[in-house]
């Protein structure tokens, strides 16, 4: 079945390598104007201008008139922890009214709030929260997505969360990679004896994860308070015995470590970065670890935000994702993510659409199959509004520009799955 998209004003992410982009490269996004796009069941076969279209090449089931609008590959979200079971607005008003994330702690809120929550919560209800969840990301553009355990912190709650992100993926058009993350937090049962919880994590959780398969990488927060880089090597050290390729949170709230520890474990990426050092910014640089940003998170923190342009000036390879999460980042709209990595990261619209689909897609290890409009690749993608240019995207921050969403070459709506 042959499908044909035309009058499009502006074919972009037309990368022919599957590698990530560093430096220089992070700011070519290449596109053609006036363009024709030809997929054939779930996979694109052609592309061109307007005027090489040959319309009786193929016997076409569809044809679909873009009217000028741009055709752009769908967002891989690399960092999201969007299987949780509620909301926490009260922590969000709290912060509004300055308290501090150890007194919102201290009034039970925080990660162990979201895990006494989650742990209360069957699973048919967390798959059907998430998938909720889902339907309103792939209509924001959002065609890959790596989603996190975490809020369980026991065996049994974390093989639940990892459950319904099986489901998630067996049940939804999006292409799913999943992280086992119990080092997420010490649980307040192992506040005075965290090195059980270390053990707990090591022998019955990796084993349990890897027994049902559940998931593709290990993930561990390692910051002050939380895992040290000596604890997340070990959990890492495990991860990777059974297959788990680490891809952790580092460099949040203060230079630990985190970075190098990724980097000396060829960790797929290291996430956060907020807080660097030269030798961090030096040792990830020198590196094929991703550097994934989350601009949500220090947006929402009101933290300082990830040294972007330092970064991508010292050639490290960088990412863009929307930590979804709902004590830090409330939101997963990668189009929000791609404004405030403009607006408040400095990053040029070219590099964040580059970081937001292409080297997103190789933080997912999806680079072959999306990612970018290549001939051979899935059919993932989005048709805009026609816009002047491709910085009209994140410049216009605060419209919904998406007329069309197209996963493995068909159109979905909000309740096609
Ligand atoms: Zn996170």
């Amino acid at each position: 079945m042959y499908c044909l998209y035309y009058n499009i004003g502006l074919l972009g992410g037309l990368h022919q390598f599957n590698v990530p982009l560093r430096g220089a490269d992070l700011a070519i996004f290449p596109h053609i104007s006036n363009a024709y796009l030809v997929t054939q069941d779930v996979k694109i076969v052609e592309y061109g201008s307007m005027q090489d279209l040959s319309a009786d090449k193929y016997s076409f089931t569809q044809c679909v008139d873009v009217k000028n609008g741009a055709l752009l590959p769908s967002w891989c979200d690399s960092h999201t922890h969007l299987v949780f079971a509620g909301s926490r607005e009260n922590e969000f008003v709290d912060k509004i009214k300055g308290l501090s994330y150890a007194e919102i702690a201290a009034k039970g809120g925080g990660i162990l709030n979201s895990a006494v929550q989650l742990q209360q919560t069957d699973e048919q209800a967390l798959y059907e929260l998430a998938l909720e969840r889902i339907r309103e990301l792939v209509q924001a553009g959002t065609g890959a997505i790596e989603i996190k355990s975490g809020y369980g912190l026991t065996l049994d709650a974390e093989l639940k969360m990892l459950r319904v992100i099986k489901r998630l993926k067996e049940n939804t058009p999006v292409l799913i990679r999943a992280t086992f993350l119990g080092a997420h937090a010490f649980p307040t049962a192992y506040k005075n004896n965290p090195e059980e919880y270390i053990k707990l994590i090591l022998s019955e959780m990796i084993p349990a994860v890897e027994k049902e398969g559940l998931a593709e990488y290990i993930d561990v927060f390692c910051e002050e308070g939380f895992f040290s880089p000596a604890q997340t090597t070990m959990i890492c050290e495990a991860g990777l015995k059974v297959g788990l390729r680490p891809r952790i949170h580092a460099n949040q709230f203060a230079v630990s470590g985190g970075v190098q520890v990724g980097v000396s474990l060829n960790a797929i990426s290291v996430d956060h970065l907020e807080s660097m050092d030269e030798a961090a910014i030096h040792a990830l640089s020198n590196s094929t670890t991703i550097g994934t940003l989350l601009p949500n998170a220090s947006f929402f923190l009101r933290m300082q935000d990830a040294p972007a342009r330092k970064l991508i000036e010292a050639g490290a390879l960088i990412a863009l994702a929307s930590d979804f999460n709902p004590g830090s980042a409330p939101s997963g709209n990668m189009n929000g993510v791609i404004a405030q990595a403009c607006i408040r990261l400095r990053m040029l619209p070219e590099e964040a659409f580059n970081a937001a689909t292409i080297n997103g897609a190789c933080a997912l290890e999806l680079e072959n199959q999306c990612g970018s409009i290549q001939v051979g690749k899935l059919a993932n993608f989005f048709i805009t509004k026609p816009i002047p240019s491709l910085a009209y995207y994140p410049y216009a921050f605060g419209s919904n520009l998406i007329s069309k969403i197209v996963l493995q070459g068909k159109e979905i709506h909000y309740s096609s799955f």
